[in-house]
């Protein structure tokens, strides 16, 4: 028998290696911008023609190359940037396989110019299906320019595997968004068939993400800022209330490099769990900064997959700075109140000339529920600061003593019932007015309450003890079966709520007291509005189950428009408004205020 077995000429190895890193012209723009990116350039240029497939070339200002390096970047495994295993435990750079330039000098025309800072002169190569057809000496400007002609000449079958020019044009796209949002230190310009599609100036990230994407997202994104010692979370998310209804921009980085993680994305998701609808996706664009000994990237050569050694902290720490950042935004400068002392004055005499005698505070009674409020915590006390020392909003913080001599500070609670306490008006039976140092602000009194009720919910549920007002005579209620298996199933629940039920034979629930909150309201029209939100939001996780009651009940729980209230009943609202964790939206998340600066007025008016 001959012997069989042959090593493949390097062209053929290459070929068939190229297949795992270009898959299509997307991988290719990856791969070289990547290469400019290792190489410290401050500027790039990326010029495409026909989706990439007839021309994908990359200018840059970086290091450039050596005459000898220019030669050896097509090898197989040849690169500048590791030496040996354990270096990967502290890769900052993009490239380490150097297989990307071997792989597509295999399957296309390249033509790489290069030069050096101390050289004079440059190098030029040309090389096509693996084979060098050209090198020289060159005048070239410093860095680098590779560009890539006839992706797959010699593969038929890629070739015809590649989709239409706008397709194929869409993932060079997402290649190119992907780097550029990862560099915001390095200008970047884009030409597509002569058209120049985005020309980048050197920002901050905010501004990379407007020029990528566009003004509008300016005001939908909120700033995440999270450090410890282990790992750094930083970057945006976006508005709850600008979630789409299709996936929007998501994007994680670890260590400035694209990453996906299903994981990540459920810590994420998590954040936003009762501030956007199921069925929409918020955006974000966040930035893991880790120890590199902490992450493996080795994984595959086109995933964009990556492994933590630790990745429930990492979860945590991810979820806990996108809650944290949600909780804090629509913190606008507008918020700041400064009581004019002559405006409280004027106030307190109209007041007092022209409202009626308080009545005592008909059916919905917020002070009732003395019993179960939580001590102001420390978030009432940033909300109090910022109505009466105006700034931004303080870090929370354990209550400060507050400097006497200072004359706005005058405290939310502390003027309860006072005449000449902060202005509130109500408007319509529907709107909380408040006026703030440079505007004011209009709540949405429905909203607010519904989301002070679904907060309470949840952390009565969680401590598995609510507050029961008891019926004077128990009531009946008749219900359909699966309408009364369903009370069953989360008779705990609603005890926690305060609902006070127990199964009366058949089908009926005996009716024993209710939640505090909704003394007054009907039992049969609160339980089965309850049901039927139920019925609509099918949560399997015990967690999700607490929200979506938590949140059922705080809808048919919360005051509707009509209500009137009084003015320590707009305070007590406005107050318990901001004791909440996310005070700026429903658990659906619906903006629960809106703020209105004097700036707006003063336009208005054209002052
Ligand atoms: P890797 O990036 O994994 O090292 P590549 O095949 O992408 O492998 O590149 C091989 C080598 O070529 C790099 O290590 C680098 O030294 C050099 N190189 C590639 N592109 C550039 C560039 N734009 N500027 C300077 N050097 C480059
Ligand atoms: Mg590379």
């Amino acid at each position: 028998m001959a012997d069989l077995i042959r090593l493949l000429p390097d062209h053929v190895a290459n070929q068939i290696a190229a297949g795992e890193v270009v898959q299509r012209p997307a991988s290719a723009v990856k791969e070289l911008l990547e290469n400019s990116v290792d190489a410290g350039a401050t500027r790039i240029v990326l010029v495409v023609k026909d989706g990439g497939r007839s021309l994908i070339q990359v200018t840059d200002d970086g290091r450039g190359m050596s005459a000898m390096d220019a030669r050896a970047c097509f090898e197989r495994h040849a690169t500048s940037k590791i030496r040996e295993a354990d270096d990967l435990s502290a890769l900052r750079t993009k490239g380490f396989r150097g297989e990307a330039l071997a792989s597509i000098a295999a399957i296309a025309q390249v033509e790489l110019w290069t030069r050096e800072p101390e050289q004079e002169l440059g190098i030029r190569v040309l090389i096509e299906g693996s084979r060098v057809r050209t090198q020289e000496a060159m005048a070239t400007a410093v860095g680098t320019t590779i560009a890539v002609r006839n992706l797959f000449f010699n593969v038929p079958a890629r070739r015809q595997f590649l989709k239409s020019d706008s397709v194929e044009l869409k993932h060079v796209l997402d290649e190119f968004h992907r780097i550029a949002l990862a560099h915001p230190e390095i200008a970047f310009q884009l030409v597509h068939n002569e058209q120049e599609e985005y020309n980048i100036p050197v920002g901050s990230e905010r501004q990379r993400i407007v020029h990528l994407f566009g003004r509008k997202y300016d005001e939908r994104l909120v700033p995440v800022e999270e450090n410890t010692d282990f790992v750094s979370v930083t970057g945006f998310v976006g508005k709850p209330e600008f979630a789409k209804r299709s996936r929007g921009e998501q994007y994680f980085f670890v260590n400035r490099r694209f990453i996906r993680s299903n994981y990540l994305e459920h810590a994420v998701r998590k954040a936003y769990d009762e501030l956007v609808s199921r069925e929409s996706f918020p955006s974000w664009f966040l930035f893991i900064d880790i120890d590199p000994a902490q992450i493996d990237i080795n994984i595959h050569p086109t995933k964009t997959e990556i492994k933590f050694r630790d990745d429930r902290a990492v979860y945590a720490i991810v979820h806990a700075a996108v809650r944290r950042a949600l909780g804090r935004f629509n913190i606008v400068p507008s918020l700041d109140f400064e009581p004019e002392p002559a405006i409280l004055a004027a106030f307190a005499q109209q007041q007092a000339a022209t409202s009626p005698p308080r009545e005592p505070v008909p059916a919905w009674r917020p002070h009732d529920l003395g019993a179960f409020q939580a001590p102001p915590r420390p978030n009432v006390a940033g909300w109090q600061q910022l109505f009466d020392l105006g700034g931004t909003v303080p870090t929370p913080a354990p209550e400060a003593p507050r400097p006497t001599e200072e004359p706005r500070v005058i405290p939310w609670r502390e003027h309860e019932g006072i005449p000449g306490e902060r202005p509130v008006f109500q408007l319509h039976g529907t709107y909380i007015i408040a006026q703030l140092r440079s505007g004011f602000m209009v709540v949405d009194q429905q909203r607010a309450h519904e989301r002070i009720l679904y907060e309470r919910n949840l952390k009565l549920i969680q401590l598995g003890a609510g507050l029961s007002q008891a019926e004077l005579f128990p009531r009946h209620i008749e219900l359909s079966a699966s309408d009364f298996a369903l009370v069953q199933d989360v008779m705990p629940e609603l005890r926690s709520m305060g609902f006070d039920l127990e199964p009366f034979g058949g089908r009926t629930m005996q009716v024993n007291g209710m939640p505090a909150e909704a003394a007054e309201e009907d039992p049969t029209r609160l339980l089965e509005g309850l049901l039927e939100q139920l019925k609509h939001e099918r949560g399997t996780l015990r967690n999700e189950r607490h929200a979506i009651l938590a949140r059922g009940m705080a809808h048919s729980m919360a005051i509707r428009p009509g209500r009137v209230l009084s003015t320590p009943e707009m305070h007590d609202l406005i107050d318990r408004l901001f004791a909440c964790e996310m005070p700026y939206h429903t658990p659906t998340g619906k903006p629960t205020l809106i703020t209105y600066g004097l700036d707006d007025l003063n336009e208005r008016f054209e002052r």
